[in-house]
C-alpha cells in the first residue's frame, strides 16, 4: 500500500477534513497557508488522469464540498485547486484557502503550525463538511 493509502485506511494518522465511502481529505503536512486541504481516492491510483470519466467526476464533487467547508472556516477569497502528483504516487487535489494569487505557489516556504492548530484546522473544516 502506498502512503496515501494507509492514511485513507487509517493505518497512517492524519488530520481528517471530510470522508466518504470512496474519498478522504487530510490535512497537508507541510502546507502553503492554514487550511491545505488534500482530497485522494481510497483507491490505490497514481495520474489523476487515469481516473475513468464517472470516478474523477464523483472525485471532483467531494473536492467542491471540501473546498465549500474550508472556505467556511477559513474565510478566504477563493479556494484554489492544483494536482502535482511528483511526490507522492497517489492521486491527490490540493485545495488551498487564497487571500492572493501568491498562496498558490508551489515555490513558497511551507508553514508550520503546531499539532493542536493542526487539529483545530482539521476539526473546523471537519465541522462544516458535515454541514453540508
Ligand atoms: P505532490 O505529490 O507534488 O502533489 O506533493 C505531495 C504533497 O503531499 C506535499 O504537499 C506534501 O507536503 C504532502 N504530504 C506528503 N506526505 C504527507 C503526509 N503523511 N500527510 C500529509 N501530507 C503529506
Amino acid at each position: 500500500m502506498d502512503i496515501f493509502s494507509k492514511i485513507a485506511a487509517g493505518e497512517i494518522p492524519s488530520y481528517k477534513c471530510a470522508e466518504n465511502e470512496e474519498f478522504y481529505a487530510f490535512l497537508d503536512i507541510n502546507p502553503l497557508v492554514k487550511g491545505h486541504t488534500l482530497c485522494i481516492p481510497r483507491r490505490e491510483v497514481d495520474y489523476i488522469f487515469d481516473m475513468e470519466d464517472d470516478e474523477i467526476a464523483r472525485f471532483q464533487v467531494f473536492a467542491k464540498k471540501v473546498a465549500i467547508a474550508i472556505k467556511a472556516a477559513f474565510p478566504c477569497i477563493k479556494v484554489g485547486e492544483a494536482v502535482l502528483g511528483l511526490e507522492v504516487p497517489h492521486a491527490h487535489i490540493h485545495l488551498v484557502p487564497m487571500q492572493s494569487e501568491n498562496d498558490l505557489n508551489f515555490r513558497n516556504e511551507k508553514k508550520s503550525f503546531s499539532a493542536e492548530e493542526m487539529q483545530a484546522t482539521a476539526a473546523a473544516i471537519f465541522s462544516e463538511f458535515q454541514k453540508l
